[in-house]
């Protein structure tokens, strides 16, 4: 990940002159991205908040002072006119318990990431009874599981409910200048700006990571399948794109290229899925496959990156369970994922897809020593 130097924003001009400023924040021990301020005539628009966490609020504050000193701009507290999300992760919102008072910006996000930011304790309660759900499901033994729902929860507790005083499709997916896209799939309600020909992506188009995935039975409006769709609808728009800003790492000059090479990594994860899954696995197994260096946080990203994958897939057919009479009889053992391949009829499943264990060993030489290359 490219290394954030606290306190040196970066300015970006938008063709008819609108300045855009990159302040680089340290977010949690290990994770650097940026908040951004957008001046389009008389509207100071910060754009994300940090984590609240550690150094990012104090950052934040070095990164306006710079702004002031280094650039000759009136920016402040008291001078912002709003504060927008691009989406609902701890890493872009935490921030705000800090920032909301000390300014009277108006605060815009979208609907769908509303209650995380609102409603944030009965929004945690729900994803983290699901998750629990999900990785019992998935055959994580008893002990990793609480150890990864620590994890889960440990900066999020952190976080005061903040209100919103107004929603992004309510007031037309436009503020000033910036025009709103609605990019499902990383996060329920993440957006994408555009200014002319300057585009803060968020955490949907990252330059080096491919954006986290999580299943949509953990939170609706997730999932690989509306990220995919999501990626599709900015193809149209990226020739007129200059350079995309994201929340974490460099920019981007190439947003054609970036999509399309998003676009064939998570084609080929799932084909290596499916190629993993001609031997019945658990979730668990399979997420250790994919991701044997995951550790810490980062196991409990690659398990939901994998829950996406493996979801997506069974959406479509393409695999299936092995035995689902465990879910019938409500039984506290993992489901078996197994490929079902694309012609096989059901009856098939269980029988054609027993392996011999080589088909394993070349599977597993098709996983290249990839890394969890995962976003928060
Ligand atoms: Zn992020
Ligand atoms: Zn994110």
């Amino acid at each position: 990940m490219a290394e954030a130097s606290p306190g040196t924003p970066e300015l970006y001009t938008a063709r008819s002159g609108a300045r855009i400023y990159r302040l680089p924040l340290r977010l949690f021990p290990g994770l650097d991205g940026y908040a951004h301020l957008v001046l389009d005539g008389g509207l100071q628009m910060l754009v994300d908040s940090g984590s609240g966490y550690g150094d990012s609020n104090d950052d934040l504050e070095a990164g306006l002072a710079a702004i002031r000193s280094d650039f000759g701009e009136d920016v402040g507290w008291e001078s912002l006119t709003h504060v927008l999300l691009t989406h609902g992760h701890i890493d872009h919102f935490g921030g705000l318990p800090y920032v909301r008072p000390r300014t009277r910006a108006l605060f815009g996000v979208h609907e769908l990431d509303r209650p995380t930011v609102s409603f944030h304790n009965e929004r945690l309660a729900v994803v983290a009874h699901r998750l629990r759900g999900f990785l019992t499901e998935a055959g994580v033994e008893a002990e990793r599981l609480e150890h990864l729902m620590d994890l889960y929860l440990v900066s999020k507790h952190l976080y005061a409910s903040q209100a919103v005083d107004f929603t992004y499709e309510a007031c037309g997916m436009k503020v000033g200048a910036l025009e709103l896209i609605h990019v499902p799939g990383h996060c329920p309600g993440q957006v994408v700006m555009r200014l002319e020909d300057v585009l803060l992506s968020g955490d949907h188009v990252l330059p080096e990571t491919s954006p986290h995935q999580s299943p949509e039975t953990l939170t609706l409006s997730t999932g690989l399948g509306h990220y995919m769709d999501s990626i599709q609808r900015l193809k149209p728009l990226a020739p007129a794109i200059r350079v995309a800003l994201g929340g974490h790492e460099g920019p981007m000059t190439d947003l054609a290229g970036r999509l399309q090479s998003i676009e064939a990594f998570h084609r080929e994860r799932l084909a290596l899925v499916e190629r993993l899954l001609e031997t019945p696995l658990t979730m668990a197994e399979l997420s250790d496959r994919l991701f044997p260096a995951a550790s810490g946080y980062h196991a409990l990203l690659a398990f939901e990156e994998t829950g996406a994958h493996v979801e997506y897939l069974v959406q479509r057919g393409l695999v299936g369970l092995v035995n689902a009479d465990v879910l019938e009889d409500d039984l506290p053992e993992p489901t078996l994922y197994v490929r079902r391949g694309p012609h096989a009829p059901p009856s098939e499943v269980g029988r054609s897809t027993a392996g011999d264990g080589s088909s394993r060993e070349s599977a597993l030489g098709g996983i290249r020593g990839e890394q969890a290359d995962v976003q928060l």
